[in-house]
């Protein structure tokens, strides 16, 4: 796994918190991986139903969960989730600070106070009190669209990100009045370069572990290369210890999304399949994307830490993908499957997302070696074979490149 300390900047060192789930506490933090958060979407009041959900954005890679608690139903819900989630829930509060108290009585993790909305003093000193009492840390929320108002008009009736960090800076005073330090702040907002920059003058202003987001970033995938373009330009900074996709979709979706990006930036190591696949090109002899498709349907859910490569052609598809685990490369109506880039097998087109799945799960019970001991004989000759006679076919200039610089040669001597 990568550090951090090569490719991306040194993280920043923040203090460390940790939600005591008492089976499954998680750190956020210090030296503690950043760690994933989604949102349930379900009423907190239907408990079998948010648990539902808990239980799949867990599966998803979610290490702690959002709930909403925006009435006493939701509270009560609480109580009944909370014993039984197996990732540490953090209650959402907006507007009534009874709802950080009840929250608190129900045994969450931690509290996401905003502090846009509950504004008056002695409320948020009274609940940074009992969540001292009880060691639960608080999230101070602070989002771009619900600003105190006061901050908004000072701030020349924008929102900006000296704005933003002031106002987590008002409430953090708040908390230190009462002795409590246990915070992770968050500056949210929907545009990124606003959020990068809040974020940016958080992490002077502070040593609190940050929570990132881009917030209301809207549909995949619009909402999903925002978010990304976000989380990941302050993670290569090394800022942010806890990271949430904000996307108007399945929350799985977004639990998902963050495993795929901190894996992606070699922050916490890969739990499942990474598919891979060629972006296809005048070689192709298979409709990559369709194959492509069907192998990450077939393959969804796969829990084995492997690499597994669709290419378009045996030309060229084996050699490009020569650190994938396994791979699949189409020529001449047949698949050529491949383990750390040695033919073992070739199979009939229609069957190649069939074998991909076989040999990964082979892979899993008997590990690459014993993967390969299984090869087929003649797989590797067959192939060369393959290979040979598309090259006498297409040539070396299988995308007809050279003929379209004669083109255009052409073209510009005539004009
Ligand atoms: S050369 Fe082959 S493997 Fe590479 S992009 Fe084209 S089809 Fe895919």
């Amino acid at each position: 796994m990568n550090d951090g300390s090569s490719s991306l900047a040194t993280r920043r060192k923040t203090r460390q918190i940790l939600l005591a789930h008492p089976s499954n506490p998680v750190a956020v933090g210090g030296d503690a991986p950043v760690s994933i958060q989604s949102m349930t979407t379900t009423k907190t009041a239907d408990v079998e139903g948010t648990l539902q959900q808990i239980y799949a954005l867990a599966g998803a890679g979610a290490d702690i969960v959002r709930c909403t608690c925006n009435d006493a139903e939701a509270a009560a819900g609480l109580a009944h989730i909370v014993p039984r989630s197996p990732v540490p829930i953090v209650a959402d509060v907006h507007n009534n600070h009874r709802m950080a108290l009840a929250a608190l009585d129900a045994g969450v993790h931690c509290l996401r106070l905003n502090p846009g909305n509950i504004r008056r003093p002695e409320h948020i000193k009274l609940i940074a009190g009992e969540a001292k009492d009880r060691g639960v840390p608080i999230r101070i929320g602070v989002n771009g669209g619900s600003l105190d108002e006061k901050l908004y008009q000072k701030y020349g009736g924008k929102v900006t990100p000296e704005a933003m960090v002031e106002s987590a800076q008002i409430e953090m005073a708040y908390f230190e009045e009462v002795g409590f330090d246990q915070i992770k702040i968050s500056v949210k907002a929907s545009s990124v370069p606003l959020m990068i920059e809040a974020y940016r003058q958080l992490s002077e202003a502070t040593d609190h572990p940050l929570h990132l987001g881009v917030t209301e970033a809207g549909p995949p995938p619009a909402g999903l290369v925002k978010a990304t373009a976000g989380i990941a330009a302050l993670l290569a900074e090394g800022i942010g210890d806890t990271i949430r996709y904000s996307l108007t979709a399945d929350p799985v979706e977004e639990a998902k999304a963050g495993r795929q990006l901190l894996e992606a930036l070699g922050l916490r190591e890969r739990k499942g399949l990474d598919l891979i696949a060629c972006p296809s090109c005048g070689r192709a002899e298979v409709d990559v994307i369709k194959v492509a498709n069907d192998a990450q349907a077939a393959l969804d859910g796969f829990q084995i830490p492997i690499q597994v490569a669709v290419m378009g052609c045996v030309v060229n598809g084996p050699g490009e993908a020569r650190d994938a685990d396994l791979g699949i490369a189409a020529g001449r109506k047949r698949g050529h499957l491949f383990v750390k880039g040695k033919v073992v097998k070739v199979v009939p087109e229609d069957e190649m997302v069939a074998a991909l799945v076989e040999w990964a799960n082979l892979i899993a019970s008997d590990g690459i070696e014993g993967a390969l001991s299984r090869a087929d004989s003649g797989a590797a000759a067959e192939a060369d074979a393959d290979r040979a006679a598309l090259l006498d076919e297409q040539g070396a200039d299988a995308n007809a490149s050279e003929q379209t610089v004669e083109l255009i040669r052409k073209h510009l001597a005539d004009s």
